[in-house]
């Protein structure tokens, strides 16, 4: 492969992995970001903990990508879970897999595992170009970047874009390139939040006082699907573990109605005649906060959050059936700006199976910018670095395939 000389753009984790595949097969690579520093959303994951990839068996797993699964199987087949553990211990940060099958660094920490991913990718010869916003292509089919220094034209046998979703704009990733790609003739698939809290309408008295107050151990259910786990209470609404994993369905239900009522179970591991039950013996004096409290073991959030829903039943079977399914309105998804990852983006269809562009030959895609989302616990960054290494080894096939100068 010496002579061949591969473009990247977008040095966040799925371009580096790309760039990572191409170098090691001895193509020359040069990395380009809009961004002064590569790989910023990927250290604003770090403060999170890094969840790396998911440990859970792999028809659990794939089905976690939803619609997009059978068409990324194969890269995620290629560059699998184990290998993210692998590489991550190549790079000196050994991972370990929590209780809930998510895989963490020991460190838990992206700097240190990111600073050695560039050691070793300059050492193998990646150039890195910050400050270069790719901004689309000449006539000639060479590629254009703004830079400090003015518009600078760039040309190379294969190029691979990764630039991200449109989450967290300030990082880099601004879904500035839809335009240019539509331009081309490029199916895309709106960008929309994903991983996003949600509106709720709460009383200015609720807001107050329970703004960043945390639901644990709770069930969501919501169109036939529940969920066991956390969400917490926000300014807006809601947001967290629980909420994101759902929002790829309430999303769609507020774009198709307006509103989606999310049912909550406050005490899922209690059966509802067993609370019905426990809220039918005599109150002797208690005021309902304190009955509710030490009856039925509740918050002072879940018990406000209870009463958010309308003035508390009387008797003890209305009362459970409350706090068992309380009905939550949700009335708008939480910017784009503010969402943990995109849905939307480089259609299935415009891609090969090589993740190469079928309207622009010789260029591949790669990461958020195609059209999957999937939930939190390591499946973003695993979908990342497994699409990443599958462009970077379409690039080199299509670079195989070009004869030496
Ligand atoms: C707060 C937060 C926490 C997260 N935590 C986790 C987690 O623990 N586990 C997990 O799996 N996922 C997590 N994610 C999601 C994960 O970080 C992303 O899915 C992942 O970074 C996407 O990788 P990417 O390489 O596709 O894009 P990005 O990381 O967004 O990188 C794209 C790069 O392209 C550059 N770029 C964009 N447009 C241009 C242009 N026109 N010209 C040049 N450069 C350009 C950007 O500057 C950027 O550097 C988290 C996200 C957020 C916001």
């Amino acid at each position: 492969m010496t002579g061949k000389h591969a473009i990247v753009v977008g040095a966040g984790p799925a371009g580096l992995m790309a760039a990572e595949n191409l170098a090691r097969s001895g193509a020359r690579v040069t990395v380009f970001d809009a961004m002064a520093s590569p790989a910023r959303k990927f250290l604003l994951a770090g403060r999170g903990g890094l969840n790396l990839t998911h440990g859970e068996e792999w028809t659990k797993f794939i089905a976690r990508y939803g619609a997009a699964a059978g068409r990324l199987a194969p890269a995620l087949a290629a560059f699998s879970p184990d290998d993210t553990r692998r590489w991550s211990a190549d790079l000196g940060e050994p991972t370990f897999v929590g209780t809930s099958g998510r895989v963490f660094p020991k460190s838990f920490k992206a700097s240190p595992l990111l600073r050695a991913w560039l050691r070793r990718l300059a050492a193998s010869g990646v150039e890195f170009r910050a400050r270069r916003r790719f901004t689309g292509w000449n006539p000639d089919g060479s590629l254009l970047f703004e830079s400090p220094e003015g518009p600078v034209s760039e040309t190379a046998d294969a190029v691979v874009l990764a630039l991200g979703g449109a989450s967290w704009p300030r990082l880099g990733s601004d879904g500035g390139w839809t335009r240019i790609l539509a331009e081309r003739g490029i199916g895309i698939a709106p960008l929309r939040a994903s991983n996003c809290g949600f509106d709720v309408a709460w009383s200015a008295r609720f807001r107050e006082k329970f703004a960043g107050a945390p639901l644990k151990s709770i069930a969501l259910s919501f169109e036939g699907r529940t969920l066991r786990g956390e969400a917490v209470v926000t300014e807006n609404g809601v947001e967290g573990g629980a909420v994101y994993a759902l929002s790829p369905l309430l999303r769609e239900a507020i774009a198709a109605r307006g509103e989606a009522i999310l049912t909550l179970d406050l005490k899922p591991d209690v059966a509802l005649a067993a609370l019905a039950t426990k809220l039918s013996r005599p109150r002797r004096g208690q005021s309902a906060s304190t009955f509710l409290r030490k009856t039925a073991g509740l918050t002072p959030v879940a018990i406000a959050l209870s009463r958010e829903a309308g003035d508390l039943p009387d008797d003890g079977a209305g009362l459970a059936a409350r706090i068992k399914s309380l009905p939550l309105r949700l009335v708008a998804a939480r910017p784009l700006e503010r969402a943990i990852s995109s849905a939307g983006g480089v259609r299935f269809e415009e891609i090969d199976e090589n993740f190469m562009l079928t309207n622009a030959p010789g260029v591949f895609v790669a990461g958020e910018m195609i059209d999957w989302e999937a939930p939190t616990g390591g499946y973003l960054l695993q979908a990342c670095f497994a699409t990443g290494a599958a462009a970077g080894r379409g690039a080199l096939a299509w670079m195989e395939r070009i004869p030496r100068d």
